[in-house]
């Protein structure tokens, strides 16, 4: 990637990605940032997939959603989704990022580590979905497309290259 040409013009720290190109500025070679449409398509996928993730192992176990195991389902189900996710926050990425191509990096440069998942996904998404899922709901706004969890992590979502 050639560096962006707009770079030179904007103030150091006034703006975290180039307004033209979209490329982090702290590190161009690291990508574009991940556009809203792609953001929210791997919330649908995270929500669907952590559905069938519960489901899967419940029928895995033998326990049917609908019968008095379905408490051993919900629990077991949920121990899936943390092995889940603590396996793609430890690559700093999530589930749907994953799917869709995606990763976090820091604001900074860096692809994020297990620590700043931990306060964007825990943390920060608490906090984001708190107000009727405004804080979600800012990446629609937002000239960097960060949600309030990545406010608070520090964080983009870049688009992952071929
Ligand atoms: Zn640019």
């Amino acid at each position: 990637m050639t560096e962006c040409p707009s770079r030179g013009k904007l103030l150091s720290g006034a703006r975290i990605s180039c307004p033209s190109c979209n490329v982090l500025l702290s590190n161009p070679l690291a990508g574009t940032l991940a556009g809203r449409g792609l953001r929210f398509g791997a919330y649908i996928a995270e929500a669907v997939l952590g559905y069938v993730v519960i489901l899967a192992l419940g029928a895995l176990a033998g326990i049917s959603p609908t019968e008095e195991g379905a408490v051993g389902t919900f629990l077991l189900g949920m121990l899936g989704l943390i092995i889940v996710n603590v396996y793609f926050w430890s690559k700093g990425e999530t589930l749907g990022k994953w799917l869709l191509g995606m990763k976090v990096y820091k604001t900074s440069d860096s692809p994020a580590g297990f620590g700043t998942m931990l306060l964007r996904e825990i943390v920060g998404k608490f906090v984001s979905g708190f107000v009727l899922c405004l804080g979600y709901l800012w990446i629609l706004w937002d000239r960097d497309f960060q949600g309030w969890h990545d406010k608070i992590a520090g964080t983009v979502v870049i688009r992952k290259s071929a």
